[in-house]
């Protein structure tokens, strides 16, 4: 049906153009570019209606499915300027292959993946001067799918809108890569298994904040958060997936049912193995890394994910107890990392698993 699927282009007048905001206070998903994707989909006609268009409010009835029952689904990813001017994608399509998935769990019309590269590769073209220029600096994007029909019966939707919209980022470490100080929630639960927990779907990130919150208030940036069964096995922080180095293992929780599997945290596990690093995907329960960092045997850990690709964590609070990990200090595997992966997805570094998307 989406063989045929046209992508229509109807541009923002020159004078409509919206001034580019400071290179300087970015920040995160504020500012949004002149440019949006959006098709729709019903029964009769599949995905249709495909454009190219303004950056526009949407008039949505108030009985609209996403707003009551959170059928709703999204994706992130970045474009990011590189060498020589290039604009380059990282793994579109896996985060399209994703949300196709993500689609299906929330009994959402599957989505046209490599059609929808192609029209992101346009997106991005049309809205390069959007692209930062600042070293670490990107052009966020963000694919969403919201369920429209005012219906109250809780059943699926029967139309669909399907959107990208760009937001220019600032770099995440703006001030250099400080570790960050996470809060272990011992008590509320992000996901169980057999639920939603792997979809990249709203309704997680509403009831992750409630915790959110408290961890904030004492101090923390982040959660991390344990299995929803004996609270006790390390799931993920955020929004970003978790690794433990302990005795030169890398470790990292496996994609169970209840973890979102990260494309960030499949490119540090390739990236590892093929440094000759012992990588397990395995259930580590907190107490074992508390156990292994008093031992000095837990040389560092990290979260990964697309916002902030590599960030590295220097406490963790467990009830009541203040754990510093690796004197506070960024790991030295966590530097290469980074440094590696940055490289690679702004064109400075050869791309071994065919990873990049060139744009234009
Ligand atoms: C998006 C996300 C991640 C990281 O995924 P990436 O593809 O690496 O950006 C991890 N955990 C959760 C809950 C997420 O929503």
């Amino acid at each position: 049906m989406w063989e045929d699927l046209e992508v229509a282009l109807e541009k923002v007048a020159d004078q409509a153009r919206k001034s580019k905001p400071d290179p300087d206070r970015l920040g995160f998903g504020v500012h949004f570019t002149d440019h949006m994707f959006l098709m729709k989909w019903d029964q009769e006609n599949g995905w249709h209606d495909a454009r190219i268009c303004p950056y526009q409010n949407f008039t949505l009835d108030p009985a609209a499915i996403v707003f009551h029952y959170g059928q709703a689904i999204f994706e992130g990813l970045k474009a990011y300027r590189g060498k020589d001017e290039q604009l380059l994608l990282f793994r579109p399509r896996d985060n399209f292959a994703r949300m196709d998935r993500s689609a299906q769990r929330m009994c959402m019309p599957r989505i046209p993946i490599d059609k929808l590269v192609k029209s992101l590769k346009a997106l991005v073209y049309l809205e390069k001067e959007w692209v930062p220029q600042r070293e670490g600096a990107s052009l966020y994007i963000r694919p969403t799918m919201i369920a429209i029909d005012p219906v109250l019966g809780v059943s699926p939707g029967k139309s669909y809108y399907f959107y990208i919209i760009l937001s220019p980022v600032g770099a995440y470490y703006a001030e250099g890569c400080n570790p960050t100080k996470i809060y272990v929630s011992d008590e509320y639960v992000r996901a169980v298994k057999g639920g939603v927990g792997a979809v990249k779907t709203a309704g997680n990130y509403a009831a992750s904040l409630y915790m959110s919150e408290i961890a904030k208030k004492a101090g923390y940036t982040q959660v991390l958060w344990l299995d929803a069964c004996e609270h006790r096995y390390v799931e993920e922080v955020g929004t970003s997936n978790i690794f433990f180095r302990i005795d030169d293992r890398l470790i990292t929780p496996p994609l169970e049912g209840s973890i979102l599997g990260g494309i960030t945290r499949d490119s540090v596990i390739k990236l590892a193995k093929g440094w000759g690093i012992a990588v397990s995907e395995s259930r580590i329960a907190i107490d074992e890394v508390l156990a292994a960092n008093a031992e000095g045997r837990l040389q560092e850990a990290f979260g990964t994910g697309t916002a902030a690709v590599i960030s590295p964590v220097g406490e963790l609070f467990y009830k009541g107890t203040r754990h510093v990990i690796n004197q506070g200090r960024t790991g030295e595997l966590s530097a290469r990392l980074f440094k590696e992966l940055q490289a690679i997805q702004h064109g400075y570094q050869e791309d071994p698993f065919n990873w990049l998307v060139r744009v234009g």
